[in-house]
């Protein structure tokens, strides 16, 4: 057993970063390549004057079990959502949200508009339900599409409308709910279980805390791999290195030769608006009942003022051909028509083209038996089972695992 086998690991966005930890734990030599200019991958914020822009509206989920295992909440400072959200109609709002849980939400939750009484003994049943289930049993079920779940669980068109239906596309980044069931139900569970959070100085914190739990391991930032095979790895700059073993935490079909085509993505748009007035509380989510008229999805207040005014982040996930100016103008119209924001200023704008993996068929996490795809080359990233800062995690930590037993007991066990 050599601790001298030298291994790279290609991106260091949440999932090679996990894995870079593993392998330090074990004692091995790991040097990270890093197409851009820092950690974090999609997990990125940029702060101007002190105020945090995260690249998009991302929430961590205090219950993943992966969270709870890198990570130190106490020293992220974390600022907690509300369990429930503000919802708009063309006239009138609704505060709704888990009334076991925020007792204030109770008699706004149960004398909203979103759904009928059935519909909302009918959320506090799947809750009770889905909350109870085993990971394994939720990833182990048959898979349908979200939508077809809520309408065989029962559910009114109009409770689907008002609310399941903009709150998971605010997640999934898509408006049909053709996601998968299993992510529906484990999202769920995840918020009955825990709270959505964001760390004070944006979700970057979490990229960064990951990054100083490394103290040999070592990074090339700016450097863009562009070929990896068995035991080399080449760099767009032409340089070529060798390494014993290879994580290649992002989509490897790029760099891979003989890999099945390139991995399809769901993007969202993201805006950050100075605006005059508030008119939802900033532990709040606000969200645009009539997803299919409207191109906001989602809104909430920052913590942060920018010239004494109001921060307010926007997320747009409809397919649509406006340029920029013009949905920066349809955008600014809604808000004012329909939830009385009035914008002063665009501030910060973000196209995300690849924010989620379209995933065929969702799982937990890659076992430490599937991450392998060459002798010397495994596979890291969230796009392997689920989009999720949990799944990266997981994913990161199953490749470096199966690295080391390769290293240690000269194969892989595949029962694992
Ligand atoms: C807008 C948005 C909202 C989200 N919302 C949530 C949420 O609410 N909750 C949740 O759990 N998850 C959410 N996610 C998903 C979560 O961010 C991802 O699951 C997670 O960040 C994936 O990490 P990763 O390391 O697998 O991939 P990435 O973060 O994509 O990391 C891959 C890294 O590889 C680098 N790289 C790529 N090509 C090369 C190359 N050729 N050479 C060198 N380096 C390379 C990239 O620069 C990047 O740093 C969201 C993501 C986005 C973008």
């Amino acid at each position: 057993m050599s601790k001298n086998q030298k291994i790279a690991v290609v991106g260091a966005g949440v999932s090679g970063l996990v894995a870079a930890i593993n392998l330090e734990k074990y004692g091995y030599q790991t040097t990270v390549f890093e197409a851009s200019d820092r950690v974090g991958g999609r997990v990125k914020t940029d702060y101007i004057d002190g105020i945090p822009f995260d690249h998009g509206f991302q929430v961590l989920l205090t219950a993943y079990p992966a969270a709870q295992k890198y990570l130190d909440y106490d020293l992220l400072d974390l600022n907690y959502f509300k369990p429930g959200s503000a919802i708009f109609y063309k006239n009138s709002k609704d505060k709704i949200g888990d009334p076991l849980r925020d007792k204030s939400l109770l008699f706004s939750t149960l004398f909203s508009k979103v759904g009928s009484l059935k519909d909302k003994f009918k959320i506090l049943k799947l809750r009770n339900q889905i909350k109870n289930k085993s990971l394994d049993e939720i990833f182990r079920a048959d898979e349908k599409t979200t939508m077809q779940y809520l309408k065989d669980f029962g559910f009114s068109n109009q409770v689907i409308e008002n609310f399941f239906a903009p709150f998971f596309t605010g997640i999934f980044l898509e408006e049909d709910l053709t996601t998968s069931s299993r992510k529906f139900e484990f999202v769920y569970q995840m918020f009955s279980k825990g709270s959505a959070v964001i760390p004070t100085k944006g979700i970057q914190a979490i990229s960064n805390q990951l990054y100083a739990q490394l103290k040999q391991t070592k990074f090339h930032f700016n450097t863009t791999v562009k070929k990896v095979n068995n035991g080399e790895i080449e760099l767009e700059s032409g340089r070529k290195e060798k390494f014993d073993y290879i994580i290649i935490s992002t989509d490897a079909s790029k760099f891979v030769s003989n890999l099945k085509e390139n991995q399809a993505w769901k993007s969202v748009e993201n805006f950050y608006f100075e605006v005059e007035n508030k008119v939802i509380d900033d532990s709040l989510i606000g969200l645009m009942s009539n997803r299919l008229s409207t191109y906001v999805n989602n809104f909430y207040y920052l913590k942060e003022k920018s010239n004494r005014n109001y921060l307010l982040s926007v997320s747009v996930i409809k397919n649509h051909q406006l340029n920029k100016d013009e949905l920066v103008k349809v955008i600014t119209n809604e808000l004012n028509k329909i939830a009385n924001i009035n914008v002063i200023e665009l501030k910060k704008y973000y196209l995300i083209n690849k924010a989620l993996p379209i995933v065929d068929s969702v799982s937990y996490m890659l076992p430490k038996s599937e991450t392998q795809l060459k002798e010397n080359i495994f596979l890291a990233g969230d796009h392997l089972a689920n989009g999720s800062l949990n799944a990266a995690m997981l994913n990161g930590e199953s490749a470096a695992l199966a690295v080391v037993e390769k290293i240690e007991k000269g194969s892989l066990d595949i029962g694992t």
